[in-house]
C-alpha cells in the first residue's frame, strides 16, 4: 500500500507531484507513474525509482496544472510498466489506487462484456473502466466516482481524473489513507499529508465511505455518513 499525490492549481504540478511522491518513498514500492490532463491524458510510467520516472517526464517535457501520481506496491500482477499506475480507459479517465480489490474478477468479467479491453494484470484496471463506463453515461466524474465506489469490495484510496473534465479530481477512499489539501486557488489530494506538506497545512482526513471532488476553487465532499464535526 502505497503513494497517491493529486493537485489541481494554476501553476505547473509536474513538480508538486514529484517532489510529494519522494516524500512517501520512505514506505517502499516498486514503480512510479504520473498522469497530467492537458488537451489529452498523458502518462510517463516507470520500474524502479522515483528518480526515473522524473527523468523521463523531464525527457517529455511533461507539464501541466491538473494531475495524478502514484508508487505502486505491486499486489496485483507482476513488478512490469503495464502494471504500473495511473491505468487509463479508453484515453479519457485515469487512475491511481492504492490498497486491493477484492471483486476484480467479477467487475473484469462484467467489464469485458461490455466491451472493455484489459492492457494489465491489476486488480487495479477495473477501476479505471467503470468510470469510463459511469461518466460516459452521465458526464459527471464525481457521480461516475461514487456509483464506481459503490461496485468495488475491498480497500481503496483511489484517485480519477478525466480529459473531458479539467478541473476535478475525484477521491475515494475505504480502508486506506487519503487527504485532501487546501490551498488559495489551488487544491490537493494525497495518501499521507506528509506528501503536499510543502503546499499547505490545511487537510481534510477523509473517513471511509467518503467521496470527494477536488477543484481548483474549491472541494465537494460527500460524507459517508451525512454529517460530521
Ligand atoms: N493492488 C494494486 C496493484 O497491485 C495497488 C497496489 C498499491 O497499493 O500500490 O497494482
Amino acid at each position: 500500500m502505497c503513494g497517491i499525490v493529486g493537485a489541481i492549481a494554476r501553476r505547473n504540478i509536474v513538480p508538486i507531484l514529484t517532489e510529494g511522491l519522494k516524500r512517501l518513498e520512505y514506505r517502499g514500492y516498486d514503480s512510479a507513474g504520473i498522469a497530467i490532463v492537458d488537451g489529452s491524458i498523458r502518462r510517463v510510467r516507470r520500474v524502479g525509482r522515483v528518480a526515473e520516472m522524473e527523468a523521463a517526464v523531464r525527457e517529455e517535457n511533461l507539464t501541466g496544472i491538473l494531475g495524478i501520481a502514484h508508487t505502486r506496491w505491486a499486489t496485483h500482477g507482476g513488478v512490469t510498466e503495464p502494471n504500473a499506475h495511473p491505468h487509463v480507459s479508453s484515453g479519457e479517465i485515469a487512475v491511481v489506487h492504492n490498497g486491493i480489490i477484492e471483486n476484480h474478477e467479477e467487475q473484469r468479467a462484467r467489464l469485458k462484456s461490455l466491451g472493455y479491453a484489459f492492457e494489465s494484470q491489476t486488480d487495479t484496471e477495473v477501476i479505471a473502466h467503470l468510470v469510463h463506463h459511469y461518466f460516459k453515461a452521465g458526464g459527471d466524474l464525481f457521480v461516475a466516482t461514487q456509483k464506481t465506489a459503490a461496485d468495488l469490495r475491498g480497500a481503496y484510496a483511489i484517485g480519477v481524473v478525466a480529459l473531458a473534465d479539467p478541473d476535478t479530481i475525484a477521491g475515494a477512499r475505504m480502508g486506506c489513507p487519503l487527504v485532501v489539501g487546501l490551498g488559495e486557488g489551488e487544491n490537493f489530494l494525497a495518501s499521507d499529508v506528509s506528501a503536499i506538506i510543502a503546499e499547505t497545512r490545511r487537510v481534510i482526513y477523509l473517513e471511509d465511505g467518503d467521496v470527494v471532488a477536488v477543484r481548483r476553487g474549491g472541494v465537494l465532499l460527500e460524507l459517508a455518513d451525512g454529517v460530521r464535526d
